[in-house]
């Protein structure tokens, strides 16, 4: 059977992804969207900070844009992993884990990121629900709140500043030895946010919501929120593998037209960008959508 040609398609198909489709498919292009189901925020109950939608539930934000992604009848879906990706003479070949093989002239990698979330107990069940990343996010929900941040050395310092925006009610957990600076101490002592060395145990919690901090020396302490942005790596490795380079942090390369390292590859949302946030997603998804409908159309318009 002859395989379909699409002009592009887009791995990852969450707001990024789907924001792209939009400009794509307003531009008549033929596309497909493969997704396998996963993105970052999946745990939290609801997303804030992204206007019309400001509390809202991730998983109906992201059906309400399918809805209206599916309304232009040149996008179609694929629910399911991309496991590899070529380069062809026409573009490129993808390839996904049930074995259906795709093809288009140009890809779009909306695939975001993973948080790799330390093994101390109850960090992941608490993940987006009581153990925050953004205060942007989430902030307001807990502001003037009993509250916790798992960091050290200068982004401790920077996110303790960050975060006192929100509540005075402050500690700083380094989780083993500081390693700020004597003067990053003393601001941090004068603003009345305690530094505490102690290593965690573990985290109890009720239904994802923390009770308290348990450290290895059975000392404890209760709080409603912890802030704790963990490492994180990319989603999907395709993008390495043919290729794109990343930057020092681990993001995708890009310029300013959403183009990575490698011509015909397009990247957008969390994967190249520090400012995690569906607007941000959303924008950039936009952008990377027009910016490839441009090259298509420069390509045959010569
Ligand atoms: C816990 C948490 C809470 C958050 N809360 C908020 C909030 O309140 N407000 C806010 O604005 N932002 C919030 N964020 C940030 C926001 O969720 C992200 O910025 C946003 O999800 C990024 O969108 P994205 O489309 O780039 O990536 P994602 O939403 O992570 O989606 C990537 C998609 O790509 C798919 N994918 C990856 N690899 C492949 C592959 N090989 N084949 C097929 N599909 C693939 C994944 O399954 C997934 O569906 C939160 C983040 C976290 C972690």
């Amino acid at each position: 059977m002859q395989q379909k040609q699409f002009e592009v398609i887009i791995i990852g198909g969450s707001y990024s992804g789907l924001s792209a489709a939009m400009s794509l498919g307003r531009s008549l292009r033929q596309v497909l969207v493969i997704d396998s189901g996963l993105p970052c925020n999946r745990q939290t109950p609801h997303s804030h900070n992204f206007i019309t939608q400001d509390g809202e539930k991730p998983q109906v934000i992201s059906a309400k844009a399918k809805i209206q992604v599916d309304f232009y009848d040149t996008i179609q879906f694929y629910n399911g992993l991309a496991v590899s990706a070529i380069k062809t003479e026409k573009g490129f070949e993808v390839k996904t884990e049930s074995g259906k093989v795709f093809t288009a002239r140009k890809i779009l990698f909306a695939t975001g990121v993973k948080d790799l979330l330390p093994e101390i107990k109850g960090i992941a069940d608490c993940w987006g629900i009581s153990i925050l990343h953004c205060p942007y996010c989430h902030g307001y929900e807990v502001k003037k709140e009993k509250t916790a941040i798992i960091a050290n050395g200068e982004m401790g310092f920077e996110y303790a500043k960050l975060i006192s925006n929100w509540t005075k009610d402050l500690r700083l957990i380094t989780n083993g030895k500081s390693t700020l600076t004597s003067e990053q101490t003393q601001i941090l002592k004068k603003h009345q946010i305690e530094i505490i060395e102690d290593e965690i145990d573990s985290v109890e919690h009720e239904n994802g919501n923390v009770r308290e901090i348990i450290f290895k020396n059975q000392s404890k302490v209760s709080v409603k929120a912890i802030y704790f942005r963990p490492p994180f790596e990319q989603h999907c490795k395709l993008p390495e593998v043919l290729g794109c380079e990343l930057t020092e942090q681990g993001l995708l390369k890009v310029d300013a037209m959403q183009k990575t390292t490698i011509p015909g590859i397009f990247a957008s949302g969390d994967n190249f960008i520090q400012a995690r946030s569906v607007a941000m997603a959303v924008s950039s998804g936009s952008f990377a959508g027009a910016s490839i409908n441009r090259e298509l159309i420069d390509e045959d318009f010569s």
